[in-house]
């Protein structure tokens, strides 16, 4: 799909549906439900800041993102001027922030006791799994909270910076998404040692302080009920916290999650539906779980039904895998399922030409 054919498609699809699925209530002609509105309709993409662009390419860029329905932009980057401009053409600017996954070269050089340790004893400092940037710190330890708190309250005091997006928030992949085992020529039907964490110091006497036993000592700790609950309340703790710092500089807090609860506490040990978010963003990327684009309706759904009725959902999609009239059926699902719009993941790109 080219670039213009795709916002027209963002434009038909995220809009198209908008109209039938905003008011529910109203739709199914129910009396008795209160005459509350849903949230509006809320589109939105990742996307770079696109900072080498001329002033008047960024406008163009910005406007287009409009046309296409888009209402707030997660940026990788990008600098006072990027964000001046998306304001100007009226849309929500976000920084799209990779949270525990962080191999800046200083905290690897100076702190690499902060990074997650897994169940074979390996640091995520100096032997990350899978891949090479896969260096996650441990979301157990006070200075891991107070260092990313400060990263928060920095981009909290961002002048046209609407609110922070949380990506990466949560351990290594414990089970890899089933679609990407023959990448990494895995069998992942339960979980091995290196890529199960954390077993540092911090967690490992934190748990034993709190149930007397040692997470290195249980006969099998996967099927440890509490290990497993440690883990996910060690990461909501901190979210928590990253959302008292942002909410009290007055910005949004989002995240990007794991398609649904089970999935994202099986895989990643995030246990999202207890995160103080102003919204949470599942990547409900079908095919990384070998699902076809009608999955996305129940994926959504189980999240909505799970989700405080007050907190939107905004379900990713991955673009890549939605050719043609995929990706208008993937918004229909992703409505049907009760999302309150769609995040766009790898479509939306800065205009090339000169
Ligand atoms: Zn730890």
């Amino acid at each position: 799909m080219n670039r213009r054919l795709f916002i027209e498609k963002v434009s038909r699809g995220a809009l198209g549906v908008s109209v039938a699925g905003c008011l529910p209530g109203e739709r199914a002609g129910l009396a008795a439900v209160p005459a509350v509105r849903a949230a509006p309709v809320k589109n939105w993409t990742w996307t770079d800041g696109g900072e080498k662009l001329k002033p008047d390419q960024q406008k163009r860029r910005f406007e287009e993102f409009r046309k296409a329905g888009i209402n707030a932009v997660l940026f990788s980057s990008y600098n006072a001027e990027v964000l001046a401009r998306a304001k100007e053409q009226g849309l929500e600017t976000h920084a799209w922030t990779w949270s525990l996954c962080r191999g800046d070269k200083e905290l690897l050089e100076k702190h690499p006791d902060w990074y997650d340790v897994s169940r074979r004893g390996d640091s995520a400092s100096n032997k990350p799994p899978y891949v090479d940037y896969y260096h996650f710190l441990c979301p157990s330890r006070v200075e891991v909270r107070e260092h990313l708190a400060k990263i928060v309250a920095g981009l909290g005091d961002t002048e046209n910076l609407d609110g922070i997006h949380l990506d990466y928030i949560r351990y290594p992949d414990v089970i890899l998404p089933v679609a990407l085992w023959k990448k990494y020529n895995l069998v992942q039907n339960e979980e091995l040692p290196q890529f199960d964490f954390c077993y540092c110091e911090v967690c490992c006497k934190a748990f034993k302080d709190q149930t007397g036993e040692d997470p290195l000592q249980l006969p099998d700790p996967p099927s440890h009920a509490a290990w497993r609950q440690y883990r996910y309340d060690s990461v909501t703790k901190l979210v928590n916290h990253l959302v008292e710092v942002a909410h009290g500089k007055r910005k949004q807090i989002t995240a990007a999650v794991f398609p649904t609860p089970s999935i994202a506490q099986k895989l990643v040990r995030q246990d999202w539906v207890r995160w103080n978010l102003d919204a949470v963003l599942p990547m409900v990327y079908h095919s990384f779980y070998n699902e076809k684009p009608e999955w996305i309706k129940r994926a959504v759904n189980e999240g909505v039904s799970a989700l405080p009725k007050n907190r939107p959902l905004y379900a990713g999609l991955y673009l890549p895998d939605l050719q043609g009239k995929d990706f208008d059926r993937a918004v229909e699902f992703a409505m049907a399922g009760g999302a309150k719009g769609v995040s766009l993941f790898g479509g939306v790109r800065p205009i090339k030409e000169g």
